[in-house]
Parts: structure tokens; sequence; C-alpha cells
């Protein structure tokens, strides 16, 4: 099994499924999707249908797209709040450089 940790990229399907690969399998992945020369592609003994495959992201964009998913939202000071919380960053920035 793969060191869950070199898993860096995230394979997300248009039912909602998602599977993180390798660097290496991200590229194998993208390169068929570009290339247009397979439909499948097997992962981990897994076999994914490249026509439901919505987005190969990064790591970074996985955890926005997660917590996009739970109902968190980006503040313009690029701060995540939950679904009913209001955006106090103006006030705390404010409060900050008042220190
Ligand atoms: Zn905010």
């Amino acid at each position: 099994m793969n060191n869950l940790t070199d898993k860096t990229f995230c394979l997300v399907t248009r039912s909602g499924i998602e599977m993180w690969l390798t660097p290496e399998e991200a590229d194998l992945v993208k390169g068929i999707m570009r290339s247009g020369t397979g439909r499948a592609v097997e992962v981990d003994g897994e076999l994914i249908n490249l026509t439901d495959v919505v987005a190969v992201l990064t790591a970074q964009r996985a955890d926005e797209y997660h917590k996009l998913k739970r109902g968190l939202w980006l503040c313009k000071y690029d701060e995540w709040h939950t679904k009913n919380q209001t955006c106090e960053c103006a006030e705390a920035r404010r409060y900050e450089n008042h220190i």
C-alpha cells in the first residue's frame, strides 16, 4: 500500500467519489485525459471512468473544496468561516493593528 503522504492530488468524480493520487498517478490520469486515448484508468486496483472525472486537484485546492462542501466559506480576508458565522475579520484586524 502507498504511503498516504505521497498522495498529494485529489481526483473528484461527478458522483462525488474522491481518490487520493500520487503525483505519478495524477500525471498518468491527466495525460490520458488530455490525449483522450483511454476511457478508464486503474489506480490501486480500482478502475476510474475518466469520463466521470470532474477534476484532479492539488492537496491545497482539495482542502478548499472540502471546506466549501462542508458549508464553510472564505471571506475577503482569506479566513474560513462556518455557514452561519458572520465575518468579523475587519474588526479583528483593526484591533490587531492598534496593539
Ligand atoms: Zn472573515
